[in-house]
């Protein structure tokens, strides 16, 4: 039943209206329940983002929820092994812990780990809880490996973070550029709004090294040289400025560091850009010119520009261009990050991670005493300063700084880089809680284990990437001795004297953190103190701000009513400089990795490895690898090799060779634990956001006979599939389809 008909014996009781727990495209949903089970899911039609359709981890949802992985009891670490415990023990044992270490260490030896898969009010509930009550700013979120460098540019560029546009604006837009957004795998749906653009003109750019399934869809694919994205937009911005293109106006209302911005592009001429990106000179002036002679021109980016060490400057490069030309806060147009997580922005707005909650800078007075004075708290405990990036956490628990750490509904263990580093840190910590719904990687080697419920199992609300909140529903009740988090966290804090009572009084039900999430978050650029649950439901979500004079929200940020969250109201041109790889290749390591992800496949696998549909369709990671490295390593699809880099090795990964990377590159996906493929990734950061450069490490490739045991088919699915417009030669491939089953 689960992508088809559903028979009389199956049909569901009732339909329970929420949104997908996946990704943060945020597709509106109904859960059929039966007989008090998840049994089915479908798409709401009425849906402004999905329009009643879902991907295939959408479909198979309901599934997720009684996955044979999940945690079903608490549970405590005694003679090496995780044993059933009480939820009263485990509270004990950890706060006990927490306390001993707090008080010989100092608070922030504490630290905590988060996601993005909560709900904005148990996040709300959670950062209030670390940062007031138990007094340590040492945390961070799992979203700092995925949307952290998006955070940072919208913020030195524009004042705030918040991402700029909306979905519609794929349809409005003349031009879409797509930077290192392979949404055709991570955030499908989103395909549907760029092909509901009826413009005669419209024209689709996608730039990425790897030739993905969207740079198929594309009307001019750039296969621009791994990770020179930065240079790329320098250049764009140099051309637009030699050949006086700019946008004058815009510019001198609403901006600041222009004159800076013209002096330090001068280092990026259009023949030093093209040695860098590998893209001609005449491609990059066409593209400059498609900024400007477009009346709207939309940039959406994900993983590609954000995981990297330069990731806060490249996104301020592009937020550059949009400011030059003038394409922002208009139908359209817009510089916009597409979110990896279904409720990444829910962690990113109700803050600790790099401010306070609401979009409230850190080391603003006047925003802290605010703060406090809303939720009641004397402003001394409230932080002053950002504590520890996740990476940093990771480093201060090697020095011995950092005792005990709680990760919350995240797998470092599959996710982070440098594993075997990883591993090694983890085992020196006094204590590690993973909070988690399924046994994962991580959980696998905690002290102790808080058992979550999951999606379906608790009620609260998401924010998607078009800032567009959305009410998820409880379906089910909590499988076996499972507690929402939000529940966790509230009858935990009740173990630490006082902090209860101090921060969560009378709070009984999620309801309560959104109404103080309400208040904290009115006057705020996300404001949410226009909405209820209820207007929720009944507009398939409403977009922040929303208030009094936007009853029902807002499309797109940054239009001449809402003005720039720096202090003088103006955006900022930011001088970023493009630096050669991280980790350069040598003879040892000739080759670059790239990663990411597949669309059957959710991040490390701990929701969807039991789902036997998503499984039967990719059961295992692979390698993409060109047909002329594989001429050279004498390997075919089907094959079977090893990887390593100057970390760590993994063997027997499968062979696809495709046209779709080029010569010395290639690509796996990271979801993984079994071909641990961050076993490889080197432990290299942007410094402004702290996010890892997951997209480039220098490996070197070894090839190995087909193991028995596998049937590999290998079938062109329909010929040759060439861009319909490409700068370079040889750029159209055939694309064969690997079908890899166990025999
Ligand atoms: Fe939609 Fe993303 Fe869920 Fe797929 S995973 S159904 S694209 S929200």
């Amino acid at each position: 039943d689960t992508f088809g008909m559903i028979s009389d014996a199956n049909k569901p009781d009732k339909w329970v209206y929420s949104t997908c727990g996946y990704c943060g495209v945020g597709c509106g949903l109904y859960i059929g329940v039966k007989n008090g089970k998840a049994v089915y899911t479908k798409g709401d039609p009425k849906h402004d983002v999905n329009m009643g359709t879902l991907c295939p981890k959408g479909l198979s949802e309901h599934q997720m929820i009684n996955s044979s992985n999940r945690i079903l009891a608490p549970l405590i670490k005694c003679n090496g092994k995780l044993q059933k415990s009480s939820w009263e023990k485990v509270f004990t044992t950890v706060s006990d812990s927490f306390k001993k270490i707090q008080k010989e260490h100092g608070n922030k030896a504490v630290a905590v780990i988060g996601t993005g898969q909560l709900l904005t009010e148990e996040f709300y509930t959670l950062g209030k809880f670390v940062q007031l009550g138990l007094g340590t700013n040492n945390y961070d979120g799992n979203t700092t490996l995925c949307m952290a460098s998006a955070v940072m540019g919208y913020k030195q560029s524009l004042g705030s973070d918040g991402p700029v546009a909306s979905y519609e604006d794929f349809q409005h837009a003349d031009t879409i550029f797509l930077i290192g957004a392979n949404i055709a795998d991570n955030h499908p749906i989103l395909t549907l709004h760029i092909n509901k653009n009826k413009k005669a003109n419209k024209k689709v750019i996608v730039i990425d090294p790897r030739a993905s399934k969207t740079s198929q869809m594309a009307d001019l694919y750039i296969p621009i040289n791994p990770r020179t994205d930065l240079a790329l937009y320098n250049g764009l911005a140099y051309i637009v400025i030699e050949q006086g293109w700019e946008n004058e106006g815009y510019i001198k209302a609403n901006t600041n560091g222009y004159k800076e911005l013209k002096k330090h592009l001068q280092d990026y001429p259009p023949q030093e850009v093209a040695n860098i990106t590998g893209i001609d000179v005449k491609t990059l002036y066409e593209l400059a010119r498609e900024f400007v002679s477009q009346d709207a021109v939309l940039s959406a980016w994900t993983m590609g520009v954000n995981q990297s060490f330069m990731g806060t400057d490249t996104v301020s490069a592009i937020i550059n261009l949009h400011l030059l030309t003038g394409h922002i806060g208009r139908e359209g147009t817009g510089p916009f990050s597409i979110t990896g997580q279904c409720n990444a922005m829910g962690t990113r707005e109700t803050g600790f991670t790099s401010s306070l909650p609401g979009y409230r800078n850190f080391g603003d007075m006047a925003a802290l005493k605010e703060y406090a004075s809303i939720v009641n708290v004397p402003e001394e405990i409230v932080p002053t300063s950002r504590g520890y990036k996740y990476a940093d956490i990771i480093d201060a628990i090697d020095r011995g700084e950092i005792k005990a750490l709680w990760i919350t509904a995240t797998n470092p263990l599959v996710s982070f880089v440098n594993q075997e580093k990883l591993r090694k840190t983890f085992a020196k910590l006094d204590m590690l809680v993973v909070q988690d719904a399924f046994l994962s990687d991580t959980a696998e080697v905690a002290d102790v284990v808080f058992s979550a419920a999951t999606w379906g199992e608790k009620e609260g609300v998401y924010t998607n990437s078009e800032r567009r909140c959305n009410r998820t529903n409880k379906a089910v009740e909590p499988l076996g001795d499972s507690k929402s988090d939000f529940d966790i966290i509230l009858e935990f804090s009740k173990y630490f004297e006082g902090v209860n009572e101090m921060l969560f009084p009378s709070w009984s039900k999620p309801e309560d953190a959104f109404t103080e999430w309400k208040k904290v978050s009115k006057g705020q650029l996300c404001d949410y103190s226009g909405i209820t649950y209820e207007l929720l439901q009944e507009h398939g979500g409403i977009q922040w701000p929303c208030n009094e004079e936007r009853p029902l929200g807002t499309k797109r940020l940054y239009s001449a009513d809402i003005p720039f969250r720096t202090p003088d109201q103006k955006a900022k041109f930011i001088c970023g400089d493009w630096f050669p790889m991280a980790e350069a290749i040598s003879g040892e390591f000739p080759v670059i990795l790239n990663t990411g992800r597949t669309v059957e496949q959710w991040h490390t696998r701990t929701k969807t490895k039991t789902i036997a549909i998503l499984n039967d369709l990719v059961p295992e990671a692979w390698v993409d690898v060109s047909p002329k490295d594989a001429l050279k390593l004498k390997v075919k699809s089907g094959d079977r090799m090893s990887l390593s880099s100057a970390r760590g090795r993994i063997d027997d990964v499968i062979v696809r060779v495709t046209g779709s990377v080029r010569e010395g590159s290639v690509f796996v996906p990271f979801h993984f634990n079994e071909q641990l493929i961050n076993t490889l990734t080197n432990d290299s950061f942007c410094p402004k956001s702290g996010e890892p450069n997951f997209k480039q490490t220098a490996i070197q490739l070894h090839s190995k006979k087909v193991p028995e045991g596998l049937v590999i088919q290998e079938t062109e699915i329909s010929g040759e599939i060439a861009h319909k417009k490409s700068a370079y030669e040889g750029v159209a491939f055939k694309e064969k389809e690997l079908t890899i089953s166990k025999a």
